[in-house]
């Protein structure tokens, strides 16, 4: 009877692939639902087909909310052979959508995928609630718990009487005096971290002292592996392990695993990572959520910047340095960072009075005044190499006596190797800002992701991009991967019933500078925005291209909202009073009061935010959001159009970034197929092609059911609507 199972399952698992899909492992095996939505199946067919055939090809889906995208993970966990998924985010609030999508898979088709994530640390760390910092918190706590396993093997050996050429280990479970320490600990206090401490053993291998996972954060991890489960239920199964930890012995296992942006294209934090996880890029299919953001989130992870509080702090670190040979390079880093410092307040005390800017500065300028010491044979490299050593110093010393894992002083070398970079590389620009009057940054932005990403996609097996706003995806191809033809786009129409929405777009009000003081032009964008305050029965967004023009349109939108009897909201200048406003501005959408919400288009409250139901019935774009025209955009501009010529490099810089912030927030409105909703794009050059006119670059859906009205019709086509 054995004999025959046994015979049996190697039959099915030798079992050749369904030949019926031209040799790919059928996806429908692994689609969890009944029906596909129109044009998935196209959509899943081409995943199939790119993550079989690998080559590095890469994939970009252009697919409006409501199109079924998540389930590109279906044929992907169906055809991945050898290789690993690894799904990149940029928020953590998207892990709920994967992990759900993967559940599904699991209850509805028989299938076992496993899935582990390394995201949002502070809904995982058992201790997050006694960490300002949690990253940094974790930091020192692991090196701390380190210090303990390896005095505890010590002890060990003694007490046996061993040496560390013979094979030892302490495993903390086996320890009946541990439960005691960890008792005697006190939170915020803690000398080590108890779930990292039972997650990790100490052995001696040939003399030298090692850590490895212990037999109780494997056993987690086996059984985490068999189910899927959300951060919050992970932590509660995590009783005496790290959930971060156990997540980690998973992942290398795992079929899938979620990281963040930052964890695969940080090229220094992607090579610690893949390693520690045994992930091997070759071996790796890449989905990247929300891939609109991809290009300007590689850059900013590239960038780099300091300000004054760091700079002084740097300086604070080098003058306890401790040591005569340190005591020697710490003399001449305090000259560079005293210099760094003089550099920044003259700079701060000449823009006394300018609230908020920004400007470019001369690299080579500020490395003559920062190294002036170095005289004529000064080496700016070597010079920079010191610093890092020093602050690698640093750091050791600061862990040995308990403090923050932070080193200032590595910061401030790190943008100095940035800035060296910058003097010979146009792709880096040197940035100085100032923001409430007194805040001065230096930054080294980085311009172009293209090198980084392209790297990326041509290291892995296949690379599937996804979003619902990649348009006009030739464009982000070429800003993401600096060519056309790299990659293959698939484009899919708008799957939410056409007359569920209103579509409009202004004739003639415009907020291009030489109008925007024009009375009769103001007038227009009033009755655009009275229109839609007054005409649409329930809760609406006003989406201004900055905050100066939402000031300038305040008055109106108050009264516009009092005569309709609704409640007016306004983005909040901090961050943290966002999830409050949005919440009585939700509740308003279920009530008699109606809200109207006041805005910045690609501000804090018109992306990533899923305005469900009644939260949104109605959202106008008021003008188009170019950014400013500063000294600093234009080298931007310059930048891209060296490289891609005037037309195209001027588009990349300047006018997509503000296509998508407009779509993004319409976008808003229409969260499921049963939502109704009016959308406006309130400025004349969104209702134009060629010349000025982007109409061209907008959803096709958007092209064709375009309404150009003036604000009198709109008010009329509202109303009636
Ligand atoms: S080791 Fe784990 S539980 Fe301990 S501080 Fe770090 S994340 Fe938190």
């Amino acid at each position: 009877m054995s004999l025959l199972i046994t015979q049996v399952q190697v039959t099915i698992e030798e079992m050749p692939p369904n030949d019926n899909y031209n040799g790919y492992r059928d996806y429908r095996d692994w689609f969890p639902y009944q029906s596909f939505r129109p044009h998935q199946e196209e959509m899943l067919d081409r995943v199939q087909e790119v993550a079989c055939s690998g080559e590095h090809r890469v994939l970009a889906i252009d697919a409006p909310t409501g199109s079924g995208k998540t389930s590109v993970i279906a044929p992907l966990l169906a055809n991945r052979g050898g290789n690993k998924i690894v799904v990149a985010l940029r928020t953590v609030s998207q892990i709920g959508v994967y992990l759900g999508e993967i559940k599904k898979i699991k209850r509805e088709t028989g299938h076992s995928p496993s899935v582990a994530y390394l995201v949002g640390k502070h809904k995982m760390c058992k201790l997050s609630g006694e960490f300002d910092n949690v990253y940094a918190g974790c930091d020192l706590m692991k090196v701390f718990t380190m210090d303990v396993l390896e005095a505890k093997l010590n002890e060990t050996m003694r007490r046996n009487n061993r040496s560390a050429q013979e094979y030892n280990v302490y495993d903390p479970e086996t320890d009946p005096e541990i439960a005691t320490e960890i008792a005697d600990e006190s939170p915020g206090y803690r000398t080590f971290c108890p779930y990292y401490l039972h997650s990790k053993e100490a052995y001696t291998n040939e003399g030298a002292k090692n850590f490895r996972p212990s037999k109780q954060a494997i056993n987690d991890s086996k059984a985490i592996l068999q189910e899927i489960l959300y951060p919050e239920e992970l932590r509660k199964r995590c009783t005496r392990t790290c959930p971060y930890e156990v997540m980690a012995i998973s992942a290398k296992k795992a079929d899938v695993v979620i990281l963040n942006y930052n964890h695969v294209f940080d090229d220094a934090m992607r090579d610690a990572l893949f390693d520690w996880l045994e992930i091997n890029p070759e071996n790796t299919i890449l989905l990247v959520d929300e891939a609109h953001n991809l290009g300007d989130t590689v850059r900013s992870i590239n960038s780099d910047t300091i300000t004054l509080h760091v700079v002084e702090k740097a300086i604070s670190e080098v003058n306890q340095v401790t040591g005569e040979k340190n005591r020697i390079v710490a003399r001449s880093a305090g000259n560079i960072l005293s210099r760094i410092s003089t550099y920044m307040e003259k700079t701060r005390n000449r823009w006394q009075g300018r609230k908020q800017g920004e400007d470019w500065f001369d690299p080579g300028m500020f490395a003559d005044f920062v190294f002036a010491g170095g005289g004529l044979a000064r080496d700016d490299s070597q010079s920079i190499a010191d610093l890092l050593k020093l602050a690698q110093n640093i750091k050791k010393q600061k862990q040995k006596s308990s403090e923050s894992a932070e080193v200032f002083l590595e910061r401030v070398s790190e943008f100095l190797f940035m800035l060296h970079l910058a003097r010979r590389d146009s792709s880096y620009l040197p940035v100085k800002s100032m923001s409430d009057d007194q805040w001065l940054t230096l930054a080294i932005r980085s311009l172009d992701p293209s090198p980084v990403i392209a790297g990326i996609a041509d290291t892995v097996h296949a690379t599937i991009l996804i979003s619902g706003t990649l348009s006009p995806a030739a464009a982000y191809e070429l800003y993401y991967f600096g060519k056309n033809g790299r990659v293959e786009i698939l484009s899919i129409p708008n799957q939410f019933p056409k007359e569920k929405r209103l579509v409009l777009g202004a004739k003639n009000a415009t907020t291009q500078s030489s109008y925007r003081n024009n009375p009769s032009n103001q007038r227009e964008l009033e009755l655009h925005i009275s229109a839609l305050i007054e005409g649409v029965l329930g809760n609406v967004a006003i989406y201004f291209t900055s905050y100066s023009m939402m000031d300038q349109y305040f008055d109106h939108c108050r009264r516009a909202a009092q005569e309709s009897g609704k409640i007016l909201y306004t983005e909040p200048k901090d961050a943290r009073d966002v999830p409050d406003i949005l919440k009585r501005f939700f509740e308003s959408g279920s009530s008699d009061k109606k809200g109207v919400l006041l805005a910045v288009c690609g501000g804090k409250m018109s992306e990533g935010i899923d305005y469900y139901g009644e939260a949104l019935k109605g959202a106008i774009v008021v003008g188009f959001p170019l950014a400013a025209f500063s000294e600093v955009q234009k080298l931007v501009n310059s930048y891209y159009q060296r490289k891609y010529g005037r037309d195209q490099g001027l588009f990349i810089a300047y006018t997509l970034p503000a296509v998508n912030k407009a779509i993004q927030a319409l976008g808003r409105v229409h969260r499921s197929a049963d939502e109704t909703g009016v959308l406006v794009l309130c400025d004349s050059r969104f209702s134009r092609g060629g010349g000025l006119g982007v109409r061209q670059y907008l959803p096709q859906w958007m092209q064709d059911e375009m309404i150009i009205c003036d604000g009198t019709w709109s008010r009329e086509l509202v109303q009636g609507w």
